[in-house]
């Protein structure tokens, strides 16, 4: 699950972490009342895009204002503008950086090496993807350890070879803070670009170069969510897919596929493997969909409902092993669901184990198309699907 940036810089501070205060703003008049607040202080202030998305900056959602009246006007443009599809609905105002130099620094689950890796580099600011293909070698990698953790001299030698000597302190002290805001949530990353030097102003007329989090970027490991019912509500229900969102609220594991067969399967591995038995069958699944054990009717309703609002599904394959899962609910649950729905797709279905015969007897009843084998099933799938693809050219 991925965070918005203000949410991020709030889980950077809990750790301890440098990040310049901010406001989140849902229209240019909050822009300008925040703004007018924070340049009290300051001589400018940045409003930026708060999208799920990085390159906001490249988009142009990220710009500077020097008065209240800039604020809301630049607001004003950044609100429901479009970056990579999403629109734009709250800003982040904070008090402007004067920026001397930008880095990356980044801790991201490395599962092959199962540690977190600690990525930094000079060349912050601009997306690290692209550095990482034309100049690997300016990009700086570590391993924490698994059970020591980041170890000091560990953040020294990074911090060093990032070019960072002159902020040992500063940027030890953030390496270590990312990796504590990693475990701390059970993130997978915890990106930081720009890491910047920015010049402050300090007492008496003197200047200071500190080392600060400007940009924030989190991705929380959604199968550890459950320990973290606060961070649950972190979750941003206006840029997710709507069909992932209602698998979630009925309880169904769920993901899109480009094919054109929808699956409804109870159990993972079983609905691995009816995928698979698909593509050798010639056909390609719509989705990976698991209803999980013990589903009842309206659970397979929701996931026939959810299969159907897939325009590019043209035939229907229900896989089910009773074992918790009773098979003349699933029956009923799919008697129900055909009687919903809008749109006739051809549809065969397999039900075996704990109550079989009734789901049988309850599908021949209703007239279900159906296959006493998974390979039987899904050459009848894949058939039907053909089928629909040549009654349409
Ligand atoms: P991203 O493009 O989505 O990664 O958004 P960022 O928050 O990283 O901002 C993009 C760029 O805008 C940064 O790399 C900076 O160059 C610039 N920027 C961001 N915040 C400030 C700021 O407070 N002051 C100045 N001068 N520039 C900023
Ligand atoms: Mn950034």
């Amino acid at each position: 699950m991925k965070i918005q940036e203000a949410d991020a810089k709030r889980l950077l501070l809990a750790q301890g972490l440098p990040v310049p205060p901010w406001e989140v703003a849902r229209s240019a008049a909050e822009a300008r009342a925040a703004a007018e607040r924070m340049l009290a202080g300051s001589a400018q202030v940045v409003v930026k895009a708060q999208v799920l998305v990085g390159g906001r900056g490249k988009a142009g959602g990220v710009k500077l204002a020097s008065s209240p009246a800039e604020a809301e006007a630049v607001a004003a443009g950044i609100l429901g503008m479009s970056i990579k599809g999403i629109v734009v609905r709250k800003v982040l105002i904070s008090p402007a950086a004067d920026i001397v130099k930008e880095y990356y620094l980044s801790a991201v689950l490395d599962r092959a090496a199962r540690r977190i890796l600690l990525m930094g580099s000079a060349e912050g600011g601009v997306e690290i993807e692209q550095v990482a293909v034309e100049r690997p070698e300016a990009i700086v990698t570590i391993h924490a350890d698994p059970l020591l953790g980041l170890q000091d001299w560990q953040a020294r030698e990074l911090a060093f070879r990032m070019g960072l000597g002159g902020h040992l302190k500063a940027a030890v002290s953030i390496a270590k803070g990312l990796v504590r805001t990693m475990l701390a949530n059970d993130a997978d990353l915890v990106e930081i670009n720009p890491l910047a030097v920015v010049h402050e102003d300090g007492p008496h007329g003197t200047a200071v170069d500190q080392l600060v989090c400007l940009d924030a970027k989190i991705t929380l490991d959604d199968s550890a969510l459950a320990r973290h019912p606060d961070l649950e509500t972190l979750r941003d229900l206006d840029e997710e897919d709507p069909a992932d969102v209602e698998a979630r609220a009925a309880g169904i594991s769920f993901i899109r596929l480009d094919g054109t067969i929808g699956c409804m399967v109870n159990g993972a591995g079983l609905a691995m493997t009816t995928m698979d038995l698909v593509k050798r069958a010639g056909g390609e699944p719509a989705n990976f969909l698991d209803i999980g054990g013990g589903a009842k009717a309206d659970r397979v309703a929701a996931a026939m409902a959810l299969i159907l609002a897939d325009p590019k599904v043209d035939a229907i394959l229900v896989n089910i092993f009773g074992g918790i899962t009773r098979g003349d609910e699933v029956a009923h649950g799919l008697i129900e669901a055909r009687a919903q729905q809008h749109r006739d797709v051809p549809m065969i279905v397999r039900i075996v184990g704990t109550n079989a015969a009734e789901a049988a007897a309850l599908l021949e009843a209703a007239h279900f198309e159906t296959a006493a084998s998974l390979d039987e099933a899904a050459e009848k799938a894949v058939a039907a699907s053909s089928a629909e693809e040549t009654s349409r050219m």
